[in-house]
């Protein structure tokens, strides 16, 4: 298996060759050369295997430079009802990702059960073992510096903690996180992982990691990484979980379903459309977007307009306001039908700050082959739906999973099953569901009272010497 680079003026690479990496160096992102097709026999005997059994099976596929024993060495570590136990009461730990039906034909998928409780885990967690693993391999090491505004920041640190040869340098902005995010992170006392507020907001965080990238010699110097939305093997550990949703769902392999998937950098819903290509019978794939609807806006129009940050709003689904969608030209990549020359005339624009319109193109007439429709949720249609859902199942639901129930609603066909991908518990938004619900949801009982641990975090100006002398300093 070799990976191309969707702007087609890089080699194409190894998996473990690029599993480190970020951007192809032509700026581009990896993709595999070609997907690997499921056979109807496969997807017979895939049908009743446990979560990291499924997942070896998916990866091997995708992986042909890492010997099966050790994949799957890597796979059984991953997926342990030990590393997802914050399932709901009832439910088995040992599913990974138990199916909560709501009503006939209507489900949530539970990815949030991991560490951080949000779905983010299901993808970091398996990077934190192969980082391990093929450093071990190499004799290197690897310093990961990254900006966050709660989920990815979590998720990256409770996967590399204590983990041999990573070391983890997290900005966030100072005092914008809820107490439970701030708690989450800080509370870490593992050696390799260090916490950095910056006096400003999230893009001067994000600003600073950008330019410490930027700067080669520093970068190769201090051996420094990302484990940001655009690395492949996120988006790879993603595909598991659709096929595993859809078993979950269905009764045989005749039926179709769709799935609806809150969606920020299209990392997630980038998934799907993979398994549907590798042929897993999904229907449809519906993306729910919130205020920021910039990827709602491109399924509707064929229009894609990036948003300048003043225009990006600050919600009450927090992980998706984003103002262009980091994993989208994946998509486009395929459905320009591969053409490497297009999406490198397509990113020209939008990488010089503009937009780009597919209307009365080949390509806009293509999308319907794609499956993905699409929908918007607003802060008090959020509100709604978390009341709506908790009255009618009595099941609390976050704010991003809820503007995935609003739009999937909108979206139903008669016959075919639903499956709304549940990215976050609701005790990460405890002030949202106060207003939806007059209650505070309930907290898993290791996490009472995490506020009050030790926390350990260095607060510095929003100044790339500040971070760079931190790095130098650990390093
Ligand atoms: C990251 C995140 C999303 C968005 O996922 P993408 O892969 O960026 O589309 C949705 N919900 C939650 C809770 C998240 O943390």
């Amino acid at each position: 298996m070799k990976y191309i680079s969707t702007r087609g003026e890089a080699p194409a690479q190894s998996f473990c060759d690029i599993l480190l990496g970020g951007l192809a160096p032509d700026g581009g992102l990896y993709l595999p050369g070609i997907y690997p097709q499921v056979s109807a026999t496969e997807l017979a005997e895939w049908r009743g295997l446990p979560y990291h059994a499924l997942a070896l099976s998916i990866l091997q596929k995708f992986v042909d430079d890492i010997p099966a024993c050790d994949l799957k060495m890597l796979a059984d570590r991953t997926y342990s009802a030990n590393v997802y136990r914050h399932c709901r009461p009832g439910r088995d730990a040992g599913d990974i990702t138990p199916l909560t039906t709501l009503e006939p034909g209507f489900h949530l998928l539970e990815l949030s059960n991991g560490p951080t409780l949000a779905f983010k885990d299901m993808a970091m967690q398996l990077l934190g073992h192969l980082f391990e693993y093929v450093l071990e391999k190499r004799g290197e090491t690897i310093n990961i510096l990254g900006a966050t505004s709660g989920d990815t920041g979590s998720a990256a640190e409770y996967a590399m903690r204590g983990k041999q040869r990573v070391k983890v340098f997290m900005l966030s902005p100072e005092g914008k996180m809820s107490a439970f995010q701030r708690a989450q992170m800080f509370s870490l006392q593992d050696p390799n992982i260090f916490n950095i507020a910056v006096r400003g907001m999230f893009d001067d965080a994000q600003d600073i990691v950008k330019a410490v990238s930027n700067d080669a010699g520093f970068k190769a110097r201090y051996r420094i990484g990302a484990v940001n939305s655009i690395n492949w093997a996120r988006v790879m550990a993603q595909v598991v979980y659709y096929f595993k949703g859809y078993f979950a769902a269905t009764a045989s392999n005749d039926q179709e379903v769709a799935f609806c998937v809150p969606s920020g950098n299209f990392g997630n819903i980038c998934a799907g459309h993979i398994a549907r290509m590798m042929g897993l019978p999904i229907a449809r794939l519906v993306l729910a977007t919130n205020e920021n609807d910039v990827l709602d806006e491109f399924f509707r129009t064929g229009v894609y307009r990036p948003r300048v940050t003043a225009e990006t709003h600050v919600t009450s689904s927090p992980s998706m306001d984003i103002s262009k969608a980091s994993n989208f030209e994946r998509f486009v990549f395929d459905l320009v039908g591969r053409d490497a020359g297009k999406v490198r005339d397509l990113w020209r624009a939008v990488d010089a700050g503009g937009s780009f319109d597919l209307r009365g193109t080949p390509y806009f007439s293509a999308l319907p082959d794609y499956g993905i429709v699409s929908g918007r949720s607003l802060h008090a249609d959020r509100i709604a739906t978390i009341r709506d859902v908790w009255k009618c199942h009595q099941v609390m639901i976050d704010t991003h999973t809820a503007d995935g129930v609003k739009v999937a609603r909108e979206h139903r066909e008669p016959g075919l099953p639903m499956i709304v991908l549940e990215t976050a518990q609701p005790v990460k938004f405890t002030e949202t569901i106060l207003e939806a619900l007059g209650r505070e949801p309930v907290r898993p009982k290791e996490l009472e009272g995490i506020e009050d641990l030790p926390q350990r975090v260095e607060v510095v100006d929003a100044e790339v010497d500040q971070v760079k002398a931190i790095i130098v300093r650990h390093c």
